[in-house]
């Protein structure tokens, strides 16, 4: 019997590991080619210009599949644009699912739009089944957000919104490049909008993007926060014309380019990082997958689906098969198990509609949140069913970059470690819960809890 590490036994990672455990887990991986980029930039104190972002723009394009592509100062900006891109106004409703990170639809608030909440699947991920409902006559748009790098099922959701006449914008923040069913991820929806921020899975620096074919919604897109590129040497619609000049938002969401010319360098090798990384988490989920209580959440890559760089991956986490070990206990022990190898979180995203922004802040003061004030139904309402996604547990998975089969083994036997000397934990308590007692996770990131 192996004493676990959590009771003073020896952790599977030590000090001594601690270089090869980088080397496998860095991101992103800057070189000397990322160096000069930025450099080339400082050297020409050009850091507020638009000629490298431009040519990012015109890279990432051509790479994403998609006509046209304007960078954002960051992700969150390049979603409040999507959605003035597409129209979204006072009164309208917006429908996004509640197991994300905020920005994927609080910048709806802005323009006074309602949020409603859709539930979650299996697979953490927008539940075509439950869209309906949901929708009425003020119903705009869907966000879909690829959660965790896992595609949605953009077949029934595409259906739904065409057959409804509803605007999809794609939030593709941790899935660049991945795909469905053989078709590039932001390609689906009407727009998409992703972040590309330092520890995200397209990582350069901090910046956002928004991808779209649509002319229209490009031109909106360009005229909400570029006001140096609000124009006619960019935009050629002459319902914006008389409006050139300033920022149609009244924000600025220029990129530093100092971002830019690292996001051309990160491009031209994103792919290949992203298919080690595919085979790396492939092989340990391989090995995960037959051990009991864990289903690692990926996609199974014959039918054309993957799962882009496996952004800070989770596993599906089954107490009932570990004998009603607490969720809590669990990542606490495979922690410690790993020692120096990193960390292990229980949960992911606290739901949305239980944040107090949607409950009771008034933005706008338009009479309490836009949620609630400017809508035309309690919304409310509809959150009822929403509970049982707490009912799903996770725990997050060591985010690999390289193929190093040793270490990867490694891994496997921290979580075998924990699996199967489990009777020593049994005795502990699982210790507090979420804001109201019944979640686990958190607001944002793993590392900021
Ligand atoms: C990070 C993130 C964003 C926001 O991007 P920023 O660059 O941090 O502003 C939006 N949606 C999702 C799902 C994200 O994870």
């Amino acid at each position: 019997m192996k004493k676990l590490a959590i009771q003073g036994g020896e952790p599977v990672f030590t000090e001594v590991d601690r270089e090869r455990v980088n080397e496998a887990r860095r991101w992103p991986i800057i070189t000397g080619e990322d160096e000069a980029a930025a450099l080339e930039v400082i050297r020409t104190n050009n850091f507020s210009g638009t000629d490298i972002t431009e040519k990012f723009e015109r890279e990432f394009a051509a790479w994403n599949g998609t006509k046209h592509a304007v960078a954002y100062c960051n992700g969150t900006m390049a979603l409040a644009a999507a959605m003035f891109g597409i129209g979204l106004g006072k009164g309208d409703e917006i429908i996004c699912t509640t197991k994300t990170y905020w920005a994927s639809v609080v910048p709806a608030t802005m323009f006074g739009a309602t949020a409603v909440f859709c539930n979650v699947d299996e697979n953490i991920s927008m539940d075509p089944k439950d869209l309906e409902r949901l929708i009425s006559p003020q119903t705009k748009a869907i966000v879909v957000v690829h959660y965790l790098g896992y595609p949605c099922d953009m077949d029934p959701i595409m259906a739904i919104a065409r057959k409804h006449g509803l605007k999809v914008i794609e939030d593709v923040s941790h899935a660049q490049g991945g795909l469905y069913k053989g078709r590039k991820l932001g390609t689906f929806g009407d727009v998409a909008a992703m972040s590309l921020m330092s520890t995200k899975s397209f990582a350069a620096g901090e910046m956002g993007m928004v991808v779209t074919n649509d002319i229209k919604i490009y031109e909106r897109v360009m005229a909400y926060g570029h006001y140096d590129r609000n124009n006619g040497k960019y935009i050629k619609s002459e319902e914006l014309e008389p409006y050139f000049h300033v920022a149609l938002g009244g924000v600025k969401g220029r990129v530093n380019q100092l971002c830019a010319a690292m996001g051309r360098v990160q491009l031209k090798y994103y792919d290949q990082r992203c298919a080690e990384i595919r085979k790396a988490m492939n092989y340990f989920y391989d090995q995960l997958d037959r051990l009991p209580g864990l289903k690692p959440l990926r996609v199974d890559e014959s039918t054309g689906s993957n799962m882009a760089g496996f952004y800070a991956p989770i596993a599906r986490y089954y107490p009932e098969e570990l004998d009603g070990l607490p969720v809590k206990v669990f990542a606490k022990a495979v922690s410690e198990e790993m020692g120096w190898g990193g960390s292990c979180y229980d949960g992911v995203n606290y739901s949305l509609h239980r944040h107090n922004y949607f409950k009771t802040f008034d933005f706008n003061h338009c009479g309490g949140p836009s949620r609630l004030a400017n809508a035309q139904r309690d919304v409310r309402e509809l959150d009822g069913v929403l509970d049982d996604v707490e009912q799903k547990f996770c725990v997050s998975m060591p985010w690999i970059k390289k193929f190093d089969k040793e270490l990867i083994d490694r891994y496997v036997q921290a979580f075998r470690n924990v699996i199967e000397n489990r009777d020593q934990l049994m005795r502990q308590q699982a210790g507090g819960d979420g804001p109201d007692g019944t979640q686990a996770g958190r607001w944002y990131g793993f590392e900021n809890q």
